[in-house]
């Protein structure tokens, strides 16, 4: 199997030497069955650069040879070598070839080992992601009462302690970085500290193969008796997983009456979690609920720099900014583009300066990007409707104001994922009850008001699907 990985790369390895021995020194190959190759990569910058850059000719030279399609399963291990650290027992990689990697040296992004950056979380906690650290996590209007909360649990806020704490909101807005963020601050704090870190899906998994193999005395050890914080990451993936809640329904009574911490994290609010039992629910709001929302123009400038600062990307102030307007809605997007533009200057042998970024984006972004905020969604449909914008945000309840402000109440929940209460913050602070009615109101109107219908589809040609 290792030779057939050796054949697969040798051409990766002949064509850039130099690229080839900064990355994959890193990476190491675990095994190749059933069309599955397992990597391992020291983080997930290296990881995703590999991914990117690399693996689509290794997958493409194992498919011609075993005539399978090719899935690679990566599993991330701090401990590997940094594939800036040249590795003793080889001599130094020969010198890049001129044309491949001129200006490698300057621009290629050494994935910065976390040691380089500053704030270490020590010691290694298994199952957290070194670089979510506090440090690196950039605070804005639109995370601070989830920051202080995570702060408060990890023992180091103002704030006092919740338990639980709930954190929720959109895919890609920080809330496994928070979690983890709590991990290492309590553990480096608390070294004897035992923390359990997993995710829902995780845990229902360890708890289904617990049963099958009459382990769950060894089950319920780990999770009541010998865990001090328990960290559970995507709670709403308990959904419809009626015996997995029971027990972890039972789970958190047993820790939440020892006071030991409960940390949980959801892609949406307690009450709005399905096919979740009311009893889970109530102990989800027990402590405090608090919600992780888009983070602002001015945030997500600083997120990129941030990025930039820990991936030591020499990065110019302009290109954080065009970077932020044109990725609104989601971090790791935001990140995941700062990522590409780093890998193709690097190739290239480019500065990230302004030209260069509009062209590499240009090319990567859909010629309309989706509408990502309210403001845009209200803007669309008061032009549709021949009003104001006051108006649709407002409280007035005219027929035809309302039905305007229904609508966009309905597109911001289709388009923009936006979870009731943000929507009732945004719609003149209404209650999510009644924001919910709205939605519901037109999506049956949708279906029996051909009316209704041709205006939502005039809209959205508007805003572009
Ligand atoms: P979620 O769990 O909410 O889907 P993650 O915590 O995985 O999101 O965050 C996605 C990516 O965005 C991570 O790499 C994380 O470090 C980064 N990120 C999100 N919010 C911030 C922030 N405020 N400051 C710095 N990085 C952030
Ligand atoms: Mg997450």
């Amino acid at each position: 199997m290792h030779q057939l990985w050796e054949a697969a790369i040798a051409e990766l390895r002949a064509k850039a030497p130099g690229s080839f021995e900064r990355w994959f020194s890193s990476i190491q190959f675990d095994g190749f069955t059933d069309g599955v190759l397992q990597l391992r990569a020291q983080n997930a910058f290296v990881r995703d650069f590999v991914n990117e850059h690399f693996l689509a000719l290794v997958r493409e030279r194992l498919r011609e040879r075993t005539g399978m399609t090719i899935e690679i399963a990566w599993s991330i291990d701090p401990v590997l070598p940094s594939p800036v650290a040249p590795r003793p027992s080889q001599p130094p990689p020969p010198p890049p070839p001129a044309e491949a990697e001129p200006a490698a040296a300057a621009t290629a992004p050494p994935p910065a080992a976390p040691a380089l950056v500053g704030v270490v979380p020590t010691p290694r906690i298994e199952g957290l992601n070194p670089k979510y650290i506090f440090a690196n996590f950039v605070v804005g209007t639109s995370n601070e009462l989830a920051h202080a909360a995570a702060l408060a649990a990890a023992g180091a806020g103002s704030v006092r302690r919740y338990n639980p704490l709930f954190i929720c909101g959109g895919t890609g807005l920080g809330k496994t970085h928070l979690l983890h963020a709590i991990g290492h601050h309590i553990g480096s704090a608390r070294p004897g500290l035992r923390i359990v870190v997993v995710s829902a899906e995780a845990f229902t998994n360890e708890f289904i193969s617990a049963i099958a193999n009459k382990e769950m005395d060894q089950f319920r050890t780990r999770y009541r008796t010998q865990c001090d914080l328990l960290l559970m990451d995507d709670v709403h993936n308990l959904a419809g997983r009626e015996q997995t809640q029971e027990e972890f329904f039972h789970t958190f009574n047993a820790l939440h009456q020892a006071d030991k911490q409960i940390v949980l994290t959801s892609d949406r609010y307690p009450h709005e979690l399905e096919r979740c039992t009311e009893r889970l629910v109530t102990r989800f709001q027990w402590g405090l609920v608090a919600d992780v929302q888009v983070p602002q123009l001015e945030t997500r400038v600083a997120i990129v720099r941030k990025k930039a600062q820990l991936e030591q990307l020499d990065l110019d102030d302009e290109v954080a900014v065009l970077l932020a307007q044109a990725i609104r809605s989601n971090v790791r997007e935001l990140e995941g583009a700062l990522i590409r533009l780093a890998a193709q200057a690097s190739i290239l042998g480019r500065r990230i300066d302004l030209e260069f970024a509009r062209s590499v984006l240009a090319s990567a972004l859909p010629p309309r990007a989706t509408p990502a905020s309210v403001e845009d969604v209200v803007k669309a449909v008061c032009n549709h409707f021949n009003l104001r914008s006051s108006d649709v945000l407002g409280k007035d309840r005219h027929r035809s104001v309302a039905q305007a402000r229904h609508v966009a109440i309905y597109l911001c929940r289709q388009r923009l994922k936006c979870s009731y209460p943000e929507l009732g913050r945004h719609f003149g602070h209404r209650d999510h009850t009644s924001v919910m009615h709205a939605v519901k109101k037109v999506e049956a109107l949708r279906v029996a008001d051909p009316e209704m219908r041709s205006h939502l589809d005039a809209i959205e040609r508007k805003l572009g699907s």
